[in-house]
């Protein structure tokens, strides 16, 4: 028998999710996979979302920033491949954000 534990049962312990835009104009993905405005930023507890970005860039940008969040240690490398895959499965598998985007009790 197996026990899952997580110091991050309580809601109150996410990183906060506010969505704002980061810069002059909409962030977009160049040639070389950098853009020149932000996507997402991090900081401890808060992370910033432009909203000017479609459903699935937006998906794969939260689960990068909570990668960060999550394992500060990680190279920026590291958090690309695993939010990168992470968040291709989650698409492909029809996880989607509601008009809400809250969950509802
Ligand atoms: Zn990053």
């Amino acid at each position: 028998m197996s026990r899952r534990t997580s110091n991050r049962k309580n809601s109150n312990s996410l990183p906060k999710v506010i969505y704002v835009k980061l810069g002059r104009t909409k962030p977009e993905r160049l040639k070389d996979g950098y853009s020149r405005t932000d996507f997402g930023q991090w900081q401890k507890g808060l992370i910033k979302i432009d909203p000017r970005q479609n459903a699935q860039e937006m998906l794969d940008t939260i689960v990068h920033e909570v990668l960060h969040e999550a394992l500060e240690e990680l190279t920026e490398e590291g958090v690309e491949r695993v939010s990168g895959m992470l968040s291709a499965v989650l698409w492909r598998e029809g996880y989607r954000k509601t008009s809400e985007g809250k969950e509802r009790a």
